[in-house]
C-alpha cells in the first residue's frame, strides 16, 4: 500500500515493514520474520520490480521481528544492510528480542498469539545479518530514498528513526508505535512498554530529538500510520 510518493507499507500483522521507491530503485526497511519474504516479493512485483532492484536494506534496530529475511535479500539483490553503529554487534547474532518481557506476558491471548505468528512465520531460523554497514546520527543514507538518520537510543541502543524530509514521512521504528503489543489494541502514538525497552529512561528521552519534525506522517514498527504535529505524538506518548 502506498503511503506517500515512494513509500510502500507492508503489514505483516503485527509487524510493518517497508519500501521505499526511488527512480525504480528500492530500499527495504525493516524485515518482519523470514515467512514473510513471500509477501515482500509479491509486494515488489505488483511494483513492477525484481529482487535486483533492491539497492539498501536498512534497520531501525536489531531485533529479530525488524530482521527476519533482511539477510536473504541483500544475499540476492548483492546489497548492503544498513544499522546503527550501536546494534551493528546485535545484527550478527540472532534471535534478539526482549525475551523476558516476551515470555512473561505469553499468558496474555494477543501476545501468546504474537509469539505463536512469530514461530510459525520462522522467528528461530532469522539468519544473522553477515556484514552489516554500519551509520551515525545525522546521516543521510546512500540508499533509493535517501533517508535520514535520527538516533533515538532506548528500546535499544541503536534505535533510530528515519526521516525522508520530501514525503515529511517518518518511519519511527520501535520508537514510537501505535500498538501496545501486551494487548493488541490500537492506539495514539506511545512507547513500547517499559520493559520492551533496554533503557526506558532513554527510550522517553530520545523522543526530544524528534520534536522539531512538525507535522508528519509516521510509520510505526507495530500499529497503524498516524498523521499529525510530532509534538502531539511526543505528548501523548510521554503522557501514557
Ligand atoms: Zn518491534
Amino acid at each position: 500500500m502506498q503511503i506517500a510518493p515512494g513509500v510502500h507499507h507492508f503489514n505483516t500483522d503485527p509487524f510493518n515493514w517497508y519500501v521505499l521507491e526511488e527512480a525504480g530503485r528500492l530500499t527495504l526497511v525493516d524485515a518482519g520474520f523470514p515467512g514473510h519474504f513471500g509477501v515482500f516479493m509479491q509486494g515488489i512485483r505488483s511494483l513492477g520490480r525484481e529482487i535486483e532492484d533492491v539497492e539498501a536494506v536498512i534497520l531501525s534496530h536489531a531485533h529479530a521481528d525488524h530482521m527476519g529475511f533482511a539477510d536473504r535479500v541483500a544475499r540476492a539483490a548483492k546489497a548492503p544492510v544498513f544499522i546503527h553503529r550501536n546494534d551493528e554487534a546485535a545484527a550478527q547474532k540472532v534471535l534478539q528480542l526482549p525475551w523476558s518481557a516476551l515470555l512473561s506476558n505469553a499468558w496474555r491471548p494477543y501476545m501468546a498469539g504474537m509469539l505463536t505468528r512469530a514461530a510459525v512465520n520462522g522467528v528461530f531460523s532469522t539468519a544473522r545479518v553477515s556484514d552489516p554497514r554500519p551509520f551515525e546520527d545525522g546521516a543521510v543514507l546512500d540508499a533509493p530514498g535517501r533517508p535520514h538518520v535520527i538516533h533515538t537510543p532506548g528500546h535499544t541502543a541503536g534505535e533510530v528513526a528515519f526521516y525522508l524530509p520530501d514525503q515529511r514521512v517518518l518511519i519511527s521504528g520501535d520508537t514510537l508505535v501505535t500498538r501496545d503489543l501486551y494487548t493488541g489494541s490500537m492506539g495514539s502514538p506511545q512507547l513500547t512498554r517499559r520493559r520492551l525497552n533496554d533503557d526506558y529512561a532513554e527510550a522517553r528521552k530520545s523522543l526530544d530529538r524528534l520534536k522539531d519534525l512538525g507535522n508528519v506522517t509516521m510509520l510505526p514498527g507495530h500499529g497503524h500510520p498516524w498523521q499529525g504535529e510530532i509534538s502531539e505524538a511526543i505528548a501523548l506518548a510521554l503522557a501514557g
